[in-house]
């Protein structure tokens, strides 16, 4: 929700350095998991945090832009006023976000098959912040800090252990059209964790499956182990 999906679809210098950190196992599928609306309940956070700046997120559609607005007059935010405004929030707040229902036990089951990676775009700034709420909530996976679509840091992940199945998991349908486009022979799963935006959206075009809770997203991904082996 926080991506531009006009962007440009390079592999920024950041995340590439990121992932040469990464110690990769060649041998090991690879599971990677978006933050926001995925593992942590973002929109539910926001809203909270937006209270204290006297503004409200009004829940009519999914999406950022519009939907933020002052309590006096109901007007939105402006969009060029939204980057800054977020900024603050994924400071300020991005420890504490509320985990999602299931999303720690299906990740520790799903980790004795997969090298789990946490690919968020979020500023890099907020990085520490993140592994802290994770490792809190029992997810200490290693987190990618990326910007713009997706699709290119998939496919340098994917890279590492090339000749294994690779999994992606999002709520943002533009990232799954650019996994689609830059790493093709990914499962892609579409994934809104709040209850209240799900219904807003339905499956997006180029993810293969739409599921509704880390339950079926854990079946989901198991059978496609199965069926890749
Ligand atoms: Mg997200």
């Amino acid at each position: 929700m926080t991506s531009d999906p006009s962007a440009e679809s390079t592999l920024p210098p950041l995340i590439l350095a990121q992932i040469a950190t990464l110690q990769r196992n060649p041998l090991r599928p690879l599971l990677a998991v978006d933050a926001d609306e995925v593992l942590f309940y973002f929109i539910r956070g926001l809203a909270g945090w937006l209270e204290s700046r006297a503004l409200y997120f009004d829940w009519s559609s999914f999406a950022l832009a519009g939907n933020i607005r002052a309590r006096g007059d109901n007007q939105p935010v402006p969009r060029e006023a939204l980057g800054s405004l977020l900024d603050d929030f994924f400071s300020e707040a991005t420890a504490g976000l509320e985990p999602v229902d299931g999303a720690a036990d299906s990740l520790a089951r799903l980790s004795r098959h997969y090298d789990i990676v946490v690919l968020s775009n979020q500023p890099a700034s907020a990085k520490p912040a993140r592994e802290l709420a994770l490792a809190r909530h029992g997810m200490a996976y290693p987190v990618l800090a990326n910007s713009g679509p997706k699709g290119p840091a998939m496919a340098a992940l994917m890279a590492a252990n090339a000749r294994m199945p690779a999994a992606f998991v999002d709520d943002i349908p533009s990232h799954h059209g650019s996994v689609a486009k830059h790493a093709p022979s990914a499962r892609r799963v579409h994934f809104i964790a709040e209850p209240r935006l799900a219904p807003m959206l339905g499956k997006a075009e180029f993810s293969n499956v739409r599921l509704n809770s880390w339950a079926e997203i854990e079946t989901d991904l198991m059978q496609f182990l199965s069926k890749a082996a």
